[in-house]
């Protein structure tokens, strides 16, 4: 409040007329800031009544009671060395206790120079603890000032409130209009900072962005590397755009952008575009990220399914819908048929029929964009050199051909090995073919000694815990069998 004067100031050398009115509503609150700046503490402490909240000069009667109390403690805190000067016993001290309050304790080497006013309390093994009856009337004193000085501080403090509220009304309107000038001032800032553009708003369904940029995103990446993106999303002609492209290729990055550069718009800011025409939205759904909800005992995918949900319940002809990769959290086939009729649905049902945009990597939905006029492929591009994937990080219109799982595997430093034989099983995979399983152990079977036998494998079989075995395990335990039969042959064949 005290910085009022001088926020007004710069408003009015710095604004034309449109925020002019602002300056109407930041009333001077002079009586206010003098009535706090005179009476708490710069630093008060955080409880009112233990005595640091009310500064010194402002009830002449605290005063009085701090001063009496402070003349008291001066007496209790000379008296160490005053009566080490008055008893001649150097090693005398001023201690203070719970249960006696201020004494003062002499060895018993010094027993015999102890005044004749000295109250003995407690004998301890090497020495005495003793009492004056100065040192009570003062130790009271010092009681009972503190006492009253913090009744004091908390009935001055309850009138200062009281005085305060008489300007409730206005400090209340005076904080609503610094928090403004504050958004709007960030906004501002941030705006030019970032080069920003001031959106075009309209009423259709339509969004239409140039060159759109993820305004924090953009900022995580090394200056000037963040490639922007185009989006046209319509009600008419592109309702809903199913995105695909390889992990990591910012397919969530370019969702979110969409749906950032819509609230911008709307909340009254300039938007991280060269462009932008933004069909007024009325709400923005968004189905992102995949937060376990395990607090509340709900599954990833239960909380996948309860938010989708909502949005199917709640969207207009007039929202925006985002969802990333709905349909993860469940097996491949579950999960790709939810999406496909979760898109469908969007698509075709008129109460929502809105803006959707649907990033996903169930290559499968590509297809929809056949059957669906208004549902348009886009995908991430990707440039592809002999054993390197580089990811553009531009979105274009049609469906990403391959998914590059292994690449970001090996960019995430997976063993070699591991990278290796993925390829392999996906060459396989990819060729109609049933990869088999194959593990280090079946390697250490193929060189058994020749005196494996048959009865060997029988043992074999008969340990077999089948109740404990996952179908994988299984699979793998039966393949490694059959090496050591076909092993066994080969070895009986050659001994032979
Ligand atoms: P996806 O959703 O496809 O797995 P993300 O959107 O999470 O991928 O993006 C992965 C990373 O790629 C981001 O953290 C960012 O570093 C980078 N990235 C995404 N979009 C862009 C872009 N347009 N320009 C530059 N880098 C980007």
């Amino acid at each position: 409040m005290s910085a009022v004067p001088k926020i007004k100031e710069i408003l009015i050398d710095s604004i034309g007329s449109d925020i002019n009115y602002l300056l109407d509503q930041l009333v001077d609150h002079e009586q206010v800031v003098k009535l706090i700046e005179t009476s708490v503490i710069d630093q008060p402490s955080q409880v009112v009544g233990d005595g640091k909240v009310i500064k010194t000069g402002y009830s002449s009667q605290l005063d009085e009671v701090r001063s009496d109390a402070g003349s008291a403690i001066d007496y209790i805190s000379r008296l160490e060395a005053d009566e080490r000067k008055r008893t001649g016993i150097k090693s005398l001290k001023v201690s203070y206790n719970k249960v006696f309050g201020y004494y003062i304790e002499v060895s018993k080497s010094n027993i015999s120079l102890v005044p004749s006013n000295y109250i003995r309390r407690q004998t301890l093994t090497g020495s005495e603890r003793f009492i004056t009856p100065e040192m009570e009337e003062y130790e009271s004193r010092v009681l009972s000032a503190k006492d009253k000085i913090n009744e004091l501080e908390k009935t001055i403090y309850k009138k200062i409130c009281i005085e305060l509220s008489d300007s409730h009304d206005n400090v209340l309107k005076t904080a609503a209009v610094i928090a403004y000038i504050d958004v709007v001032r960030s906004l501002g800032e941030v705006a030019v900072l970032n080069e920003y553009v001031k959106p075009k708003l309209n009423n259709k369904t339509s969004i239409v962005i140039k060159d759109g940029r993820h305004p924090t995103v953009e900022k995580l990446v090394p200056h000037g590397e963040f490639v922007p993106n185009d989006s046209h999303i319509s009600n008419d002609d592109a309702q809903l755009i199913v995105l695909t492209g390889p992990n990591m290729s910012g397919k969530s990055t370019y969702i979110r952008q969409v749906a950032l550069i819509v609230l911008m718009a709307q909340i009254g800011s300039f938007v991280p575009a060269s462009e932008a025409k933004i069909g007024l939205v009325d709400r923005i759904f968004t189905r992102v990220g995949l937060n376990d909800d395990i607090a509340v005992g709900q599954s990833t995918f239960m909380v996948e399914m309860v938010e989708t949900a909502s949005i199917l319940n709640q969207a207009t002809d007039k929202s925006l819908i985002v969802l990333d990769e709905v349909g993860r959290g469940t097996s491949t086939y579950d999960g790709l048929a939810i999406a496909q009729s979760i898109i469908e649905y969007i698509n075709g049902n008129s109460k929502l029929n809105c803006r959707t945009l649907f990033a996903t990597h169930y290559h499968e939905l590509i297809n929809l964009a056949e059957v669906f006029p208004r549902i348009k492929n886009y995908n991430v591009r990707v440039s592809e050199n002999e054993d390197s994937v580089v990811f553009l990080h531009n979105i274009v219109p049609g469906a990403a051909t391959r998914s590059y799982g292994i690449h970001v595997a090996k960019l995430a430093g997976l063993p070699a090995e591991v990278i290796n034989r993925a390829d392999h099983i996906l060459a396989e995979l990819e060729s109609g073919g049933r990869p088999k399983a194959q593990s280090k152990d079946i390697i250490n079977y193929r060189q058994l000694p020749f005196e494996f036998t048959e009865s060997k494998l029988m043992e074999n079989i008969k340990n077999m815990n089948l109740e404990n075995m996952t179908p994988l395990e299984a699979i793998t335990k039966l393949y490694e069998l059959k090496q050591v039969a076909e092993n066994n042959n080969e070895n009986n064949r050659k001994k032979s």
